[in-house]
């Protein structure tokens, strides 16, 4: 079968080979991989920034947003032959820490949790890949297209929670959300805001291409103004940052309503430096009750609600977020992030 893979930390091995078909252990899935959803991680594995391959390998399957279709399932996994799955990308430590025993391995407390694609498993880029029963997540028979946008939400329904469970220590009745960044985290964020009845708001530097008119068809608004300025005139109470930028996040971190929850999403670079005046932000949290609350990966809930709220979405909408859709053959111009992504995606057959 052909696969995409990368030898970790050596920029530009990412290629597209021959790799023998995989055999699934007892009780696993074998499953044919029909989209691969490409992000930023996968960029920063192939330019050699990070990743860890298979113990006793030297490269590594790329890929951890995956769509697949089940070819083979034990008679007791709860799977059938033709069952529409997505594999989930991170495993417990084998140890495990306290938070991976209770299944929360997104909250993994000392990193030495593997991941499918990333860190020591190989992951989804595959024709054919297998994942074991318990890590596969069954999706509605619609999403064979835009199934593969599970994993970025699940990442957004785990966002979600944290908001509602940080909001939900005292009284907590949010209408405003602002959203920063439209790529697809931000579009996804959005889009659960819009299903909790919320007045939604998304922040980008996009003026024009498929960003603008997808946030209105939405029913949410967009901006492309200042942060400052857009923080001021909707004073959210719910903030869900996605773009990493360092001024946008003391933005979201300042620019909140009282008792305000800012969830940071992205991962910014290091080594940028802007000044801020850390006693303005310290005096308005203080004062309003604000918290701010990271979030990264998700776990099988999150992994159940994403379900649930893409089968819920309307799925013309959703089949705009993938902006380009192109051959594994083609895994180079899938690398290469053009200024009108929102999700681009390659197909594995
Ligand atoms: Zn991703
Ligand atoms: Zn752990």
């Amino acid at each position: 079968m052909r696969a995409l893979t990368v030898e970790p930390l050596k920029a530009n091995s990412a290629d597209v080979r021959d790799v023998p078909d995989p055999e699934p252990g007892p009780g696993e899935l074998l499953v044919e991989g029909l989209s691969l959803g490409v992000c930023g991680t996968d960029r920063e594995i192939a330019e050699g920034e990070y990743g860890w391959p298979p113990d006793g390998g030297d490269r590594l399957v790329l890929g951890h947003e995956s769509l697949g279709r089940v070819r083979s399932a034990p008679a007791d996994s709860g799977f059938a032959a033709g069952d529409l799955v997505v594999g989930v990308v991170r495993r417990p430590d084998p140890e495990p820490c306290g938070a991976c025993a209770r299944g929360e391995f997104d909250m993994c407390r000392n990193g030495r949790y593997t991941e499918r694609g990333i860190k020591q498993l190989d992951g989804y880029g595959s024709q054919l890949w297998t994942v074991e029963p318990d890590y596969a997540v069954k999706l509605d028979a619609g999403l064979s297209e835009t199934g593969v946008l599970m994993e970025p939400a699940s990442v957004v329904a785990k966002a979600w929670e944290q908001v509602e469970k940080v909001g939900g220590r005292s009284w907590f009745a949010p209408e405003r959300v602002l959203v920063t960044g439209a790529g697809p985290i931000g579009l996804l964020a959005a889009l659960l805001g819009v299903q909790r009845g919320l007045d939604v708001h998304v922040l980008d530097v996009a003026t024009d291409g498929p960003k603008p008119p997808v946030v209105r068809d939405l029913g949410a608004q967009y901006h492309s103004a200042e942060m400052n300025e857009v923080a001021a005139r909707v004073k959210p109470d719910i903030v869900i940052e996605a773009t990493g930028v360092p001024s946008v996040v003391f933005g979201a971190l300042t620019g909140n309503a009282a008792y305000g929850v800012v969830c940071l999403t992205g991962v910014s670079p290091v080594g940028h430096k802007i000044s801020v005046d850390v006693g303005t932000a310290n005096r308005e949290m203080v004062l309003e009750n604000d918290v701010v609350v990271g979030s990264v990966n998700a776990n099988l809930a999150h992994y159940a609600a994403a379900a649930e709220a893409l089968a819920a979405a309307d799925a013309g909408w959703l089949a705009r977020l993938i902006t380009r859709r192109l051959p594994l053959a083609d895994f180079a111009q899938a690398l290469d992030a053009r200024p009108d992504d929102i999700k681009v995606v390659l197909d594995l057959q």
